[in-house]
């Protein structure tokens, strides 16, 4: 059999353009690849569980875009199939006042990518919502809310097998090949047959495009998100989701109270290179991976440039009391007891040879296949949307009879 489409990878962007291409070509046989034995088992089913509204990023930036399309999708999609979700609004706070301008900054970003209801509140505003909560001002985000991103990848996977097409885990794609205008893909187990291919890889994307020949510069580096849950004592003093202002230098936003949908209150990410793409744990180590990294001139590049950052990443990732400092800048009463430990999750981060890192979502595209070679936060939230950039990527690219 050859199939016209294969997705390799069963994360939300994988899932969520096998889904949108099985709605665009309902005479196509599709298949899903996942290496491992479930669905969404790495950075879809490691993360904070928001809904993002799109208020950070880069006006007309596929970032932008898609967050804010793809919310709107995910919301409805959320609602008809019945997968756990909340809006809980959300709030950024200025600690204090020499923070006001990059508050200031970020509203209005958001007012240029039209989200909505959002608001500068003062100090008494902002503790009628987060009474715990220490700062001066706030912006307040009324459409962010929580989901459960694994239960949405569930429903997304039977909706495609529903239609007649298929997702087959424990298939590790190894190599791509191409030969009389067909694609073969060879797997840990099997062989398939494909007309054309779409790499939503993850933590492994730049490989798969490399093993099929594609020879993009990007490589990706693991970066670990370790997180504290708070312990049911505490948990009344976070109402819905508590965020500090984002360091503009990186595409994380900081370690923040999240109220979890399925229950429970998470503290977290930091952001800590690990040795190993899907490291979870402080003594991951992987051979390959890290020698990987080590010949890699952009990520000593990075490192040169971010030293100290990492630095003060590491003694938090090592010292619960810095963490726990982080945190009481904006819940002053949190204590140590309040923290328990909870998994972490691992980033993909996409960096060019020179150390930039890339910071908008990005494709290549071949005559046969696409390539996501950068899917970072807000890409879950987004993975709807993205689902219909890539079939507007295979309509425009592909010579489809
Ligand atoms: C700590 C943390 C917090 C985050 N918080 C949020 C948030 O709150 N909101 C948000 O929108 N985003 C968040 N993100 C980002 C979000 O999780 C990712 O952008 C999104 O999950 C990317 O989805 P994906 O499908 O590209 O990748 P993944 O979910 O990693 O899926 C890729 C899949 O490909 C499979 N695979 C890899 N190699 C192969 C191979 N060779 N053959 C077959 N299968 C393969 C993997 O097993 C995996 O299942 C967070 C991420 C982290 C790590």
């Amino acid at each position: 059999m050859i199939y016209d489409f294969t997705v390799v990878g069963a994360g939300i962007v994988g899932l969520s353009t096998a889904y949108k291409l099985s709605l665009s070509y309902p005479d196509a046989n599709i298949l899903v690849l996942e290496k491992e034995n479930r669905v969404a088992p790495h950075q879809t089913g490691h993360n904070s569980g928001v809904i993002h509204s799109g208020i950070y990023y880069k006006p007309g930036s596929y970032k932008a875009k898609n967050c804010v399309d793809g919310r709107h999708q995910l919301v409805k999609f959320c609602r008809e199939n019945d997968v756990a979700h909340e809006i809980c609004g959300k709030i950024i706070v200025a600690s204090d006042e020499s923070e006001i301008p990059k508050l200031e900054e970020i509203y209005e970003r958001g007012l240029q990518n039209e989200i909505e209801g959002i608001k500068v509140i003062d100090k008494e505003e902002m503790l009628e919502i987060e009474p715990y909560v220490n700062g001066v001002q706030a912006i307040h985000v009324p459409c962010t809310g929580i989901v459960d991103f694994v239960g949405m990848c569930e429903v997304l996977s039977e909706k495609i097998t529903e239609s007649g097409n298929q997702v087959r885990l424990n298939q590790q794609v190894q190599s791509v090949s191409q030969k009389n205008g067909c694609l073969t893909v060879q797997t840990s187990k099997e062989t398939f047959q494909t007309g054309y291919l779409i790499n939503c890889a993850g933590l492994h994307s730049d490989r798969v495009a490399r093993s099929a020949g594609v020879q993009s510069p990007i490589k990706i580096v693991p970066f670990r998100g370790e997180y504290y849950e708070l312990a049911p004592s505490a948990q009344h003093k976070v109402k819905g989701l508590i965020y500090p202002l984002p360091n503009p230098e990186f595409p994380f936003l900081g370690v923040h109270f999240t109220k979890m949908v399925l229950g429970g209150v998470e503290c977290g990410p930091n952001a800590v290179f690990t040795f190993k793409r899907e490291g979870y744990t402080k003594g991951s180590f992987d051979f390959r991976d890290t020698i990987e990294v080590a010949d890699f001139p952009g990520f000593w590049k990075l490192a040169s440039q971010h030293w100290k950052m990492g630095i003060d990443e590491m003694y938090r990732s090592y010292s619960k009391r810095g963490f726990l400092k982080n945190l009481q800048k904006l819940i002053p009463s949190i204590e140590l007891q309040d923290l328990t430990g909870s998994p972490s999750g691992v980033r993909a981060m996409a960096l060019k040879p020179n150390g930039d890192i890339l910071d908008d979502f990005y494709f290549e595209t071949t005559d046969r296949e696409v390539h996501v070679l950068n899917a970072p936060s807000p890409a879950a939230i987004a993975g709807l949307s993205i689902g219909d950039e890539i079939v507007k990527k295979v309509e425009e690219n592909f010579s489809l009879v």
